[in-house]
């Protein structure tokens, strides 16, 4: 399909969402240190186009640290990582072009206070992609509309419930046509009543074909959305699994004694 045309809510992530096959993220032995802290130790993932892997481990693990890595927040010290085929650059505008490639979505919702949740929308789009105006206020207000917040677009953050903030992020993050989607932790400070109106967004997203790396203990998510958990903790990869084989029949002592800690 010709997923450069949108006509609907729907399309407005379908167009969003890679439409190859393939690896669309690949980390090859990838080492990061702060300072002595050896934080990320010769970690390998390969995530292909319309994947969704879910990241989970212990706090500490190095999960929020190859998130940023792989959105080139933080530098790495050893091996690569390439996006699309394309390695990060250091530096430049290219850097700013390739890394609206990578959406994130942190645990705070990381949205300008003093823009109006439409405004937070549009001004990526605007400013690194170089799109008009009115384009970017239509098609924001299709994402918005597509997590269920449009009559929201003219207020700002703060008059926001948290769920509704976090939606507006996830639409903010769309908005710039990523190839990936990257998740941090993405409900875990919501109030409980909160969290499925986000992982239902995100269960969305992932049944349209979106690639997404989402680090979460939702189980429930992981079981719906993913074709792959990821066990990381001390900064490996301890365990990569099926959702069903993960959670009722992991390999690893150290899997399994983390899965006797959450469940
Ligand atoms: P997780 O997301 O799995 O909880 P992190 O990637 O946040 O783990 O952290 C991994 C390790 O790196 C932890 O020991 C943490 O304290 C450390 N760390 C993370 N960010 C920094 C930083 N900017 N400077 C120094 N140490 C850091
Ligand atoms: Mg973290």
């Amino acid at each position: 399909p010709d997923l450069t045309k949108g006509t609907g809510p729907e399309d407005a992530i379908t167009q969003a969402a890679a439409t190859g096959t393939g690896p669309l993220v690949v980390v090859e032995h990838v080492h990061k240190h702060f300072g002595e802290l050896h934080v990320l130790k010769d970690i390998n993932l390969t995530v292909n186009a319309g994947e969704v892997v879910v990241v989970i481990g212990p706090s500490g693990g190095g999960k929020s640290t190859l998130c940023r890595s792989i959105n080139r927040l933080e530098p790495v010290d050893g091996g690569r990582i390439l996006v699309d085929g394309k390695e990060l650059p250091k530096e430049g505008k290219e850097l700013a072009r390739l890394r609206a490639d990578v959406g994130m979505v942190f645990q705070s919702f990381n949205l300008f206070a003093h823009k109006t949740i439409l405004e937070n929308v549009t001004l990526g789009p605007m400013k690194v992609r170089k799109q008009g105006k009115q384009e970017s206020e239509k098609h924001a207000m299709e994402l918005l509309e597509r997590v269920g917040i449009a009559n929201q677009a003219g207020k700002y953050p703060a008059q926001l419930s948290g769920g509704q903030q976090q939606r507006a992020a996830i639409a903010r993050s769309l908005a710039m046509r990523p190839k990936v989607m990257l998740f941090d932790e993405p409900t875990s400070a919501l109030d409980p009543e909160m969290v499925n109106e986000v992982l239902d967004v995100m269960t969305g997203l992932a049944r349209e074909g979106m690639t997404m790396i989402v680090v979460t203990h939702e189980m429930g998510f992981a079981r719906r959305a993913a074709q792959k958990v990821v066990f990381m903790a001390d900064g490996q990869i301890v365990e990569e699994n099926t959702p069903d084989e993960f959670f009722t029949n992991a390999r690893t002592d150290r899997a399994k004694d983390f899965l006797s800690k959450i469940l």
